[in-house]
């Protein structure tokens, strides 16, 4: 059986069994050399450098200001919170130093139980790599570690020497971050303004809600909160007709800064159905807005849609349309959820824009199949890293695996960092590269790839593929 001879027994005659299979084998005396293939295309990784088409890098505070941006960024905040500390939100943008001291002691206590996850030792690797820190965080020296970090963020080369011990030739970021462009040689913008397919709790008129926010705007600014308090949130001017809806997209699309971006980034909530959409239609729920159902709200969200990928097809530049999936509203943070129905309708809207390009951050590994599937047959549609739920050791070395093996190089991107500091786009830069190490190590070992043929495949998908896509100047 085909099967039985896959297992590697010591003293089997290699050759056989390679002429036999294709493959060559591993004996048990060659486990030190596959350590030492990995060890080497490890090395071999740092060399290349990686390009970061997401992220959430902020010019005034690129680098982490102290212990708290790095203990404390979302995804090891989520850890924390699950084992008992007691506030599970999101630190402010910009916290003030009480903010960081009372966040960072309430989090102390609970250090203990995450010693066992993979964000905690990616913590770690950022501490001892970067600020020579090798002890673990206790109540009597916290203080210690955040003042060398915060002493750090003044350092005005800083943010370049961890770009560049990540090897990272620079990164996308959100454009409403820009400031006075002085991060610009390192960075590149993401338009992340309205977003037109993300449903708001209990509002199903929340599209037209998205399009009238900016209406009355003057520029992308910060897109608005998930679940708000529209008591707070006044528009000036009210989308009532269709002919509204055209204009405020008109108005939306003539203060896109084409020139200054490569990419837009969204979000597709999965609760929408997605769907081709009339006028009439339009027309009809529009009139229905007070009392809007969620009906109503697909077509709202998929009319605007609709106009707005128009308008991009069309625009001046072409940018990438990338989007987010599968992560879903909970009552507290998100989950990993991504239906497959969601999937089978948005592949419909990407092969009605074949000018445009559609990149995907999917947080739900086990749709990864599926995803793959419509990549393999839609030209402009590609994948990019592992976002968020799907940022863990075992889940990106089967989704790089899987991706290797069906997609062409030029369809997927290996690495971004979705990373608020240089800190943490530092870590998972890290985690990337031995995972690929990993799965290059077994595919070397299967026979399918030499190592010469990992190098440059790993070069095509963290360089050269998201430099031709979105169209970036090379380093
Ligand atoms: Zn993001």
């Amino acid at each position: 059986m085909q099967q039985e001879k896959s297992l590697c027994l010591e003293g089997q005659d290699k050759s056989v069994y390679s002429e036999y299979t294709g493959y060559t084998m591993i004996s048990m005396s060659d486990t030190s050399k596959t350590s030492d293939i990995k060890d080497k295309l490890e090395t071999a990784l740092w060399d290349i450098p990686f390009i970061c088409i997401h992220a959430h890098l902020d010019p005034k505070q690129l680098t982490a200001q102290g212990l708290h941006h790095v203990l404390l960024y979302h995804m090891p905040l989520s850890e924390l919170y699950s084992a008992g500390m007691p506030n599970g939100n999101r630190l402010s943008w910009y916290a003030t130093k009480d903010e960081a001291k009372t966040r960072i002691k309430e989090a102390l206590p609970y250090l203990k139980y995450v010693k066992n996850t993979a964000l905690h030792w990616l913590t770690k690797k950022i501490l001892s790599d970067l600020y020579g820190w090798n002890e673990p965080i206790t109540e009597q020296n916290w203080t210690k570690i955040d003042g060398i970090i915060a002493r750090k963020s003044t350092d005005p080369g800083w943010a370049r020497e961890v770009l560049k011990r990540a090897n990272v030739a620079g990164s996308s970021t959100e454009y409403r971050l820009r400031d006075k462009g002085q991060a610009d040689d390192i960075l590149t913008y993401a338009l992340e303004w309205a977003f037109f397919t993300r449903a708001q709790q209990h509002q199903n008129d929340s599209p037209l809600f998205e399009l009238e926010w900016t209406w009355s705007q003057d520029g992308p600014a910060a897109p608005l909160p998930v679940n708000i308090d529209r008591k707070k949130f006044i528009a000036e001017k009210r989308i009532a007709t269709l002919d509204d809806v055209k204009e405020a997209m008109k108005h939306y699309i003539s203060l896109v800064p084409f020139d200054k971006l490569v990419c837009a980034a969204n979000h597709f909530s999965t609760e929408i159905n997605y769907q081709d959409v009339t006028e009439d239609q339009m027309k009809k729920a529009l009139k229905n807005r007070d009392h809007a159902t969620e009906q109503d709200r697909d077509v709202y969200t998929c009319y605007i849609l609709q106009e707005y990928l128009n308008a991009l097809e069309h625009a001046s530049k072409r940018i990438v349309f990338t989007f987010s999936v599968g992560a879903e509203p909970m009552e507290h943070e998100t989950a990993s959820l991504l239906p497959q129905k969601t999937l089978g309708q948005l592949i419909n809207v990407f092969a009605k824009h074949p000018a445009l390009q559609f990149v995907c951050f999917s947080s739900s590994v086990h749709s990864d199949q599926a995803l793959c599937t419509m990549v393999r047959e839609l030209p402009n549609f590609s994948l990019a890293g592992y976002w968020w739920h799907n940022f863990f050791p075992g889940y990106i070395e089967t989704i790089v695996d899987n991706r290797l093996d069906l997609l062409p190089a030029n369809k997927q991107i290996g690495f971004f960092s979705d990373a608020y500091h240089l800190d943490w786009l530092y870590g998972k830069a890290f985690i990337v590269r031995k995972c690929m190490a990993n799965v290059f190590a077994r595919k070397i070992a299967r026979g399918q790839y030499t190592f010469d043929d990992c190098i440059d495949i790993a070069k095509q998908i963290c360089y050269e593929t998201p430099t031709k896509l979105l169209n970036l100047k090379k380093a």
